[in-house]
């Protein structure tokens, strides 16, 4: 029989008793993947190029059943876990180096309630999945801007798009989840069962169990709606972004309008000329009436003179995928990230600083819109407390060769460090890469201590830990 070593939790190389690697995988519904067997490498694959982690197991869950046998396994053992949902988070979370991958990328149901407006969803499911299904029937719930990005990271983390100023958090249309927790027992959690851990669950990240079913609260969206993009040379940035930052604050919550700086892409509506240029676009989205949408957003349109615009009518659908081809995988990414209360006349400046020295053609600088619903609940809510956030700067640097390294990552934390001082000290947990874990307290900000609390009753011995991590101790 095959004796395997796998990392435990302090990452050294222990020896399995064939017996145990045996069960293990005779109780899979898949073969499990070891380094050199065909498909091994596709599965270790994440989002982000730089992370380039070789487990010694993935294990491809197909049910709940393979996922507490993993987790029995785990625990029995010592092993070293990660979690794998649709596998875009920047820090590498989902694959760890020599331990176990969960990997529940096959797990892709999502079974929607019309009556009762709402989805169930498999935690393989990416956000195209859901809104695919959701849509059938005219209804949505709040998601990211990237349309394979996993709805289990991005849910356990907070969530937040264009749908966000008027439907809250995705966290905040988390009605209930079903989780298997790090002693191997399957509960539910809800307003009404296991209430510490559903508040966790909503911000905490993946550091209290695995989630194998989500289920969230629907809305009337579309199918079509108002938006598209509207982009402006670098040269008028200043006066645009000022002007941008007022108009904003009488922004009604069907509407949102974030920023992008960086050089043009070669966008079919763009002139050539212009292509490869610093440009600074607004995307701009309405949820409700569209002539209403029209009427709201036409200001945007005069923040100065505009080199090319792409706006109108369009499904719901298309838009949350309009930037996929942006933000494809297998590049090189790095990201720094910071919450802002306003963007300041500094913070301004000093955005463009950098902005007009883009170390490469993909980089860039980005503002998300929160606010509205997003601002309603109260801070200890939910696990995710920074509901004061108005703007999430993410600087976004992006390229292909390695050679590069050291260049786009130098410029991404420069910025950072000289946009510290505008920012309101708080961070977005999943925009936060893997050097940040001096970071992880002020992510979760207030209410770390409640959430250490909740780790310590869940997860006691941080079976869970590749994630932005509360230690239990
Ligand atoms: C191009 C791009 C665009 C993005 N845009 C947005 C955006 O608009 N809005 C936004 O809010 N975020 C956005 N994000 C960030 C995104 O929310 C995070 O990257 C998120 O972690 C992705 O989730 P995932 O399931 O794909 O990732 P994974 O890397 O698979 O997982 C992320 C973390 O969650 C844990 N995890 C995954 N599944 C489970 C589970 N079922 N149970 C317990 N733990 C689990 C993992 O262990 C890991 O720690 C974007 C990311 C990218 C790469």
């Amino acid at each position: 029989m095959e004796s395997i070593k796998v990392a435990n939790h302090s990452g050294e190389k222990a020896s399995i008793s064939p017996d145990a690697f045996e069960r293990l995988k005779s109780s899979l519904r898949n073969p499990i993947l070891q380094p050199g067997d065909d498909g091994y490498d596709k599965a270790r694959t994440i989002w982000n190029a730089m992370i380039d982690r070789k487990p010694a197991l993935i294990v491809r869950c197909s049910g709940v059943s393979d996922i507490r046998t993993a987790v029995e396994f785990a625990r029995e053992n010592g092993v070293l876990t990660a979690v794998k949902g649709g596998g875009h988070n920047i820090a590498g979370n989902a694959v760890c180096d020599a331990g176990m991958v969960i990997d529940l990328s096959l797990m892709k149901s999502v079974r929607i309630d019309p009556f009762a407006r709402k989805a169930y969803v498999e935690p393989g499911a990416t956000l195209a999945e859901l809104d695919r299904e959701t849509q059938a029937f005219g209804l949505a719930t709040p998601l990211g801007i990237n349309s394979t990005t996993g709805v289990a990271g991005l849910t356990l983390g907070g969530g937040f798009g264009w749908l966000t100023r008027k439907y809250g958090m995705t966290v905040d249309n988390l009605i209930g989840a079903d989780v298997v927790t790090a002693d191997n027992r399957f509960v539910h959690a809800s307003e009404t069962e296991n209430q510490d851990l559903f508040w966790a669950l909503r911000g905490g990240g993946g550091n209290f169990g695995i989630v194998t079913s989500f289920e969230f609260k629907l809305h009337e969206v579309g199918p079509n709606v108002f938006s598209g993009l509207i982009v402006y040379p670098l040269s008028e940035a200043r006066s645009a972004l000022k002007k941008y930052r007022e108009f904003v604050t009488k922004l009604s919550n069907d509407a949102n309008v974030w920023v992008v700086m960086r050089k043009a892409p070669p966008l079919p509506f763009l002139p050539t000329e212009i292509h490869g240029k610093e440009i600074i676009a607004f995307a701009v989205f309405y949820a409700g009436d569209q002539d209403k949408g029209t009427k709201e957003l036409e200001p945007v349109r005069s923040f100065g003179k505009t080199v090319g615009e792409h706006v109108g009518v369009q499904p719901y659908t298309g838009w949350q995928s309009a930037f996929d081809p942006l933000l494809a995988p297998g590049a090189r990414n790095y990201w720094k990230s910071h919450n802002f209360t306003e963007l300041s006349d500094d913070a301004i400046e000093t955005a463009l600083k950098y902005v007009s020295k883009l170390p490469g053609e993909q980089c860039e600088v980005f503002f998300g819109l929160l606010g509205g619903a997003a601002s309603k609940p109260s801070v200890d809510a939910t696990a995710y407390a920074h509901r004061d956030t108005q703007f999430v700067m993410n600087v976004h640097a992006r390229w292909e060769n390695k050679a590069d390294d050291s260049k786009c990552i130098g410029w991404a934390r420069d910025i950072f460090r000289d946009m510290t001082p505008f920012s309101s000290g708080s961070v977005y947990v999943n925009f936060m890469p893997s050097d940040e874990t001096d970071r992880v307290k002020a992510a979760y900000g207030p209410v770390y201590d409640k959430l250490v609390a909740i780790k310590k009753k869940y997860d006691p011995s941080n079976l869970f830990s590749m994630n932005q991590n509360i230690k239990p101790a």
